[in-house]
């Protein structure tokens, strides 16, 4: 419910008062959907910041409208057009970009991934989620503390801002959704922490699909924001301790979650949102738990899938 539709502007906030107090002039960006792309392009219109942002050419066909946006808050948008031309390879234009301009440059990235510090301080600039969470929760509850919190995770960034202040309550148990696209056990599935492996990518040492050479599997899945091949390295390790329990939702019952949201709660929730939402069909709980979801954005984005859709939910 967000300014720009989802938990991105937080962050963009965040980094671009960072870019001017390192005294950067131009800021570059990757984005998948678009909503990195369109948060950062808000933050530098705020500011007055020239502003580039790297997006694969399939994605900007998929992506009209956040394609739109940004040109109309003043951003440049250049077409990756190598390899599959989506998140990944946005994300290797940027890092170009950025190495080739290492003094004017502040790259804003969108997720807990990249090189350090990016994992940790987009987790921190997203940590006001539990900071309100707990504040909510008191409210409602009583108590700061849930039983359960459930967040989709395509990087990561929204799980790690609403697990943040819970890191150190053990009593608090951690449900990721991952996108599983067609399903796990097809070849169209961005399932990360099961189906991928040790590695590195984009700087960080994680969990990342790959074949048995080190190349990049292509990710799959209906929600643009999600098919990135790894996760934050914060993820694989809450994964690998097994500090946080992980699921995955496949294309159809993400779209079911998303028309079962919109008609009992009246909230069009993002596609990627809509894969936490979808675990509540199968995860059982006590009667008395305080189970808290992050509803990491809202849907307009996606109205086109939904549209062609409705006839079937
Ligand atoms: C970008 C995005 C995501 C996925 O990114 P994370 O870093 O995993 O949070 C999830 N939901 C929405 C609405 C998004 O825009």
């Amino acid at each position: 419910m967000c300014h720009t539709g989802a938990h991105k502007i937080n962050n963009t906030i965040g980094q671009i008062l960072l870019a001017e107090r390192l005294g950067k002039t131009r800021i570059i960006a990757e984005t998948g959907a678009g909503q990195h792309g369109v948060a950062t392009a808000t933050v530098c219109a705020l500011r007055g910041i020239e502003c580039i942002v790297y997006m694969g050419e399939v994605d900007i066909k998929r992506q009209a409208p956040n394609v739109a946006r940004m040109k109309m808050l003043g951003a440049e948008v250049r077409p990756a057009k190598s390899g599959s031309r989506t998140l990944k390879d946005a994300t290797n234009e940027a890092i170009r970009d950025w190495i080739d301009n290492p003094i004017d440059t502040h790259y804003i990235i969108g997720s807990v991934v990249g090189p350090h510090p990016y994992p940790d301080m987009v987790a921190r600039f997203q940590a006001i989620i539990s900071k309100e969470i707990r504040m909510q929760l008191k409210e409602q509850t009583g108590q700061e503390i849930p039983d359960h919190i459930i967040a989709c995770v395509g990087g990561g960034s929204n799980a790690a801002g609403a697990l943040y202040h819970f890191l150190n309550e053990d009593d608090v148990n951690f449900i990721l959704v991952e996108a599983a696209g067609k399903g796990i056990d097809t070849d169209h599935s961005a399932a990360t922490s099961v189906l991928g492996t040790h590695g590195v990518i984009h700087g960080s040492m994680t969990l990342l699909m790959q074949d048995e050479d080190g190349q990049i599997i292509e990710p799959y899945s209906i929600s643009a924001g999600l098919d990135y091949p790894g996760i934050g390295p914060l993820h694989a390790h809450l994964i690998k301790t097994g500090r946080a329990e992980v699921h995955s939702a496949t294309d159809a019952e993400a779209l079911k979650a998303a028309f079962e949201l919109t008609r009992t709660e009246g909230i069009i929730p993002a596609l990627e949102t809509a894969h936490a939402f979808a675990i509540l069909n199968e995860r059982k709980f006590e009667n008395d738990d305080v189970v808290v979801i992050n509803l990491s954005g809202r849907g307009d984005k996606d109205l086109a899938t939904y549209i062609s859709h409705l006839d079937r939910y």
